[in-house]
């Protein structure tokens, strides 16, 4: 089928149009069916909290890109006012390419609201290596698929080598030297989030671009050797390169580990051993922070909405929220107060952000589950639910408010859901 068959928006403009000029009158146009394309055309996009039916969309437009979007095509009557876009796509970033894999990023550059916070993708063929560096804020990373081996070494020299695999996390505090090396048989992609929104994967600091804007004499005075030593130090950055496979890697962690021992806490750390932080008919969350991964600095919730599943209404007082969507697709209003409010659609590969306080909600709106992430730049995880909220509140004040009747709100759960339906 192509895409043209299965598109109906993108072909309703170009078929009005052809109508008109072949019918050459407003009259016979609307005998002709212009009506039912238009309004193929509006239920193609409507989004679920749209009732009216007052829009057509005569003119060219991008249709893909509307149709993955129906809640900026049509809002909902509840949005209102300028609140600033709080989406942005892997699909419209650069792709550095490398003979060992890619990268690409979302930053403040690309999404002018996400102050706080930056993520980067990153693909490593089997063999490939990202090369050793380090940088000024902390990396927290997501495999999405494949496996990986990472190395990194603290203030005390104690070694951090490890495999991580698809659904494992790791971090690494500002500072920290590491590396990635993409394992068989077919490397790797993860997520990198990192708590600078001015982060930039391609200004980090590298061992071979510092060691190539070093006196090669200062080298050789550093370590006690020739300079002979370092006459084949690579003259421009290696960044992404394609090696073997790292050696096996009990040897590579005795190694790294001679005279220092490892890291006291782990660098990596694998949800799939946890207990899910709540499981309902609405889908399940992980919410992983310092409190049960000592090393973090950066805390995070793993979110699946089953069909219809709702992530409830709620915020995070103590920090920004960074978002991305692994798989699925749904909507999220953010409010931001003084009448603002905004519906955004989002799909695997969109990154959404949410400031401070601003509360939200996301709904699947789909048939598949909605699997996303939300990270924050602070160890500890924070949030405040509307239901616990107004379950924790004098019931006669809220009534007062809102108008409910006060037998609806004595019913809400004194436990905050965090996915509904329980
Ligand atoms: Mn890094
Ligand atoms: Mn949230």
């Amino acid at each position: 089928m192509s895409l043209r068959e299965n598109d109906p928006p993108a072909e309703a403009p170009a078929l009005t149009r052809r109508k008109f000029l072949e019918a050459g009158s407003a009259t016979l146009l609307a005998a002709a069916g212009l009506s039912a394309t238009a309004t193929a055309q509006q239920q193609a996009y409507r989004s679920p909290d749209h009732h009216t039916v007052p829009e057509s969309q005569p003119a060219p437009l991008n249709a893909p890109l509307d149709a993955e979007n129906p809640n900026s095509v049509f809002a909902p009557p509840t949005d209102a006012g300028g609140q600033p876009p709080f989406k942005y796509s892997f699909s419209l970033s650069h792709k550095r390419q490398e003979a060992g894999g890619w990268t690409r990023q979302v930053t403040v550059r690309d999404l002018p609201i996400s102050r706080k916070m930056a993520g980067v993708q990153m693909r490593l063929i089997a063999g490939g290596v990202r090369e050793l560096h380090w940088h000024v804020g902390a990396e927290w990373a997501l495999m999405l698929t494949g496996s990986a081996r990472i190395t990194a070494v603290d203030q005390q020299g104690r070694s951090h080598v490890s495999d991580v695999h698809a659904g494992d996390l790791w971090i690494f505090p500002g500072g920290i030297p590491h590396s990635i090396q993409g394992l068989g048989p077919d490397g790797a992609e993860f997520l990198l989030v990192f708590d600078d929104g001015n982060f930039n994967e391609f200004e980090t600091f590298l061992l071979t671009d510092w060691l190539h804007h070093t006196p090669p004499s200062v080298l050789a005075k550093n370590f006690g050797v020739p300079e002979s030593t370092f006459a084949n130090v690579p003259p421009k950055e290696l960044f992404i390169f394609a090696r073997e496979l790292p050696r096996p890697l009990a040897e590579e962690q005795k190694q790294s580990e001679q005279g220092t021992g490892p890291v006291p806490h782990s660098f990596a750390f694998q949800p799939s051993q946890m207990k899910p932080t709540k499981t309902n008919p609405g889908g399940e969350v992980r919410i992983i922070d310092r409190s049960i991964w000592p090393a973090t600095n950066i805390a995070a919730a793993l979110v699946t909405l089953k069909p219809g599943g709702l992530r409830e209404l709620h915020w995070h007082p103590n920090e920004d929220e960074w978002q991305y969507y692994v798989s699925g697709t749904g909507r999220m209003t953010v409010f931001a107060a003084g009448a603002r409010a905004r519906t955004m659609d989002f799909t695997a590969g969109d990154v959404g952000y949410i400031e401070k306080s601003a509360p939200h909600y996301i709904e699947n709106t789909g048939t598949t589950d909605l699997v996303f992430i939300e990270v924050f730049p602070t160890p500890f995880y924070e949030d405040i639910s509307l239901a616990e909220w107004l379950a924790h509140t004098p019931t006669r004040l809220v009534d007062q408010h809102l108008a409910t009747g006060e037998s609806f709100l004595t019913q809400i759960s004194k436990k905050e859901a965090i996915i509904v339906p329980e």
